[in-house]
C-alpha cells in the first residue's frame, strides 16, 4: 500500500529565508496539495552556534505573505508535535542508544586537538583526513579502546560524542525522484557524528529520526542534501526503518544571473535586487536585505516566478495562479539542471499580475504608496492614473515616477525637447489654447479636451502634430507617456491652464 503523501520543509533559523529555500517550501507545497497529502514545518534549530533571533518568526511570516499553508507546524501544532528539533532532544537521546545497543553507533572521546593532530598527519601524508573504517581503530573510541576503559571515561564524564559506524565495502543505492538512481561506496563516508558533546543531535540524525517519527512520505529538498542522501540511507538501514524510508527528490540549484554558480545574497547586494521575501535587518550588523515585497513584488507574482524556476509545465502557459499550479505540478517536470535565476523575469511577472488586477484595487495600492508619502490625491484621480498607468508599468511605486506630472506641475522642461519642439509659433498656439479652455463651458473630457485643442488649432492654421510635444512639455516637462488628452482631463481644467502659463513663462523662444 502507498504511504499518504506527507512533506515537509525543514528550515534552520540561521537568518533569513532565502528565495531558493522559499522555493524548496512551494514545491512541496504543490506536492502536497496535488496529492491531497500533508504540508508540514519542522524547525531544525539543533545547531544552537548558528541560531539568529527572529529568523524563525520570519520565515513563518514570509510563508503566510507567499500563501503557503501549513497543516502541522510548531505553530499551529499537529499529531507529531512538537515540531522544534530543540524541543525533541530526548527523542534523539533515545534513537541513538538503540544504534549504540544495535552496534551502528559508538563513543568518541577524541578530544578536538586530537582529531586536529591526525588531521595534520593524514595532510602531511598528501591524503585527506576521513574518520573511516580505515582510521577508526587509531583514533580514541569504544571500538580501539578496551570495553573497561570505555566505562571508566563514560563514568569519569569525559565529554564523547556518537558516532555512526559506516559499514565498509558497501554499495548506496537509491532513487532520486528528480535525479534518478545514485550510487555510492559507502567507503566514501566517514563516521559522522550523530550526538554531539552538549548532547545536540547532529542535522543527520536528527532530521533521519524526525522523518521517520513524522511519517515523511517524500523529501524534497535542495541539491546541496544531496551528498548527505546516502550516509541518511545508511542509517535507516541501521534503524531498521528501510521499508519505510521516504522518497528522495533533490531540487536543481537557483544558479546566479550569469548563469553559472549558485545565485548567492552577495549577488543581490552587487545587482541590487532581492533573493529574500521580506526585507530582513541583520540582528547582529544591522545591515539591511532587501525584501520582494518591500520592493513592490505582489506574492502571486513572486510565486508564479519561483513556480517556473526549475520546473516547466510542458505548455506553453506562464501564467498560473496557485490552484493552477496545485493541479498542474509533478516532480517529473522538474528539471535536473540548475535555473538561471533573472530578475527581469520576475519583474515581468508582476508587470503582469498587476495589469489583470482590478483597478480599484491598483488605485488603493496607489493611494498607499501616496499617503506613505503624504501626497495628496483623491480616491477618483487615483483610479483615472491606474487606469492610464497600469499597463506601463512593473511596480505600483512606478507611478510615482513615470507618472509624477499626476501629482506635480514640472519645475524642469527635458531640454532637448524645448530646443527641437518649442517656439514662437507653438508658444502662440498654447497660449490661445489656455484662452480657450479658461472660456469653454464643455466638460473636461479627453474628447472635449481635444476637440478645443482642434478648433483653436484650425482658426491659427497650426497642425496639431506640430504642437502637441510642446504641450506634453508643458504639461509633463517630457516628451512622452501616456496619452496627453487623458493626462490633461485628469490634471484638471485649472492646473492645466496654470502649467501652460507657467511653461510660457519659463521656456525661452529661440525660434
Ligand atoms: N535544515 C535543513 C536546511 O536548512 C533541511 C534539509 C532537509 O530538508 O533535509 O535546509
Amino acid at each position: 500500500m502507498k504511504k499518504p503523501v506527507r512533506v515537509r520543509f525543514a528550515p534552520s533559523p540561521t537568518g533569513p529565508l532565502h528565495i531558493g529555500g522559499l522555493r524548496t517550501a512551494l514545491y512541496n507545497y504543490l506536492f502536497a496539495r496535488h496529492y491531497k497529502g500533508t504540508m508540514i514545518l519542522r524547525i531544525e534549530d539543533t545547531d544552537q552556534s548558528r541560531y539568529v533571533p527572529g529568523a524563525e518568526e520570519y520565515i513563518r511570516q514570509s510563508l503566510q505573505w507567499c500563501q503557503i499553508e501549513l497543516d502541522e507546524s510548531p505553530w499551529q501544532g499537529g499529531p507529531c508535535a512538537p515540531y522544534r528539533q530543540s524541543e525533541r532532544k530526548h527523542l534523539y537521546a533515545q534513537y541513538v542508544q538503540q544504534l549504540l545497543e544495535s552496534g551502528h553507533a559508538y563513543y568518541a572521546f577524541d578530544t578536538p586537538e586530537e582529531l586536529e593532530q591526525a588531521r595534520q598527519r593524514t595532510k602531511a601524508e598528501g591524503e585527506e583526513f576521513q574518520y573511516n573504517a580505515a582510521v577508526r581503530m587509531k583514533m580514541k573510541n569504544a571500538l580501539s579502546l578496551p570495553a573497561s576503559q570505555t566505562e571508566q571515561l563514560l563514568k569519569a564524564g569525559t565529554p564523547y560524542v556518537i558516532r555512526f559506524k559506516v559499514p565498509q565495502g558497501k554499495i548506496v543505492r537509491f532513487d532520486d525522484l528528480i535525479r534518478g538512481e545514485v550510487v555510492v561506496s559507502s567507503d566514501t563516508i566517514d563516521d559522522k557524528v550523530l550526538l554531539k558533546s552538549d548532547g545536540m543531535p547532529t542535522y543527520h540524525l536528527a532530521n533521519v529520526v524526525d522523518d521517520y517519527l513524522m511519517n515523511i512520505s517524500h523529501v524534497i529538498r535542495g541539491e546541496e542534501w544531496l551528498p548527505s542522501t546516502p550516509l541518511h540511507v545508511l542509517l535507516y538501514k541501521a534503524f531498521g526503518w528501510e521499508s519505510s524510508m521516504p522518497q528522495f527528490a533533490h531540487l536543481p540549484l537557483l544558479l546566479k544571473p550569469e548563469g553559472e554558480g549558485k545565485l548567492s545574497k552577495r549577488d543581490a547586494k552587487q545587482y541590487g535586487f532581492a533573493v529574500f521575501p521580506l526585507q530582513w535587518t541583520d540582528p547582529q550588523t544591522g545591515e539591511i536585505w532587501q525584501g520582494f515585497r518591500e520592493d513592490g513584488y505582489l506574492p502571486e507574482a513572486l510565486i508564479n516566478f519561483l513556480a517556473l524556476l526549475g520546473w516547466n509545465p510542458g505548455t506553453e502557459q506562464e501564467i498560473f495562479s496557485m490552484e493552477e499550479l496545485i493541479a498542474a505540478f509533478s516532480l517529473e517536470k522538474v528539471s535536473k539542471a540548475g535555473a538561471r535565476f533573472d530578475i527581469n523575469k520576475a519583474k515581468w511577472f508582476n508587470q503582469q499580475y498587476l495589469k489583470a488586477m482590478p483597478e480599484a484595487l491598483l488605485a488603493q495600492m496607489l493611494l498607499e504608496e501616496l499617503n506613505a508619502r503624504a501626497m495628496p490625491c483623491t480616491k477618483e484621480k487615483a483610479l483615472q492614473i491606474v487606469q492610464l498607468m497600469k499597463d506601463r508599468i512593473s511596480f505600483v511605486r512606478d507611478i510615482l515616477i513615470q507618472g509624477a506630472f499626476f501629482f506635480q506641475a514640472p519645475t524642469t522642461y527635458e531640454s532637448e525637447t524645448v530646443a527641437r519642439k518649442w517656439n514662437a509659433t507653438t508658444a502662440q498656439a498654447l497660449e490661445a489654447f489656455a484662452i480657450a479652455l479658461e472660456q469653454e463651458p464643455k466638460e473636461f473630457t479627453p474628447t472635449a479636451i481635444k476637440q478645443t485643442l482642434n478648433e483653436v488649432l484650425s482658426k491659427m492654421n497650426i497642425k496639431l502634430g506640430g504642437v502637441l510635444p510642446a504641450l506634453r512639455l508643458a504639461i509633463t516637462g517630457t516628451s512622452s507617456g501616456p496619452d496627453l488628452m487623458e493626462i490633461i482631463a485628469i490634471c484638471g481644467r485649472r492646473e492645466t491652464i496654470s502649467r501652460i502659463k507657467t511653461a510660457l513663462q519659463a521656456l525661452p523662444i529661440t525660434h
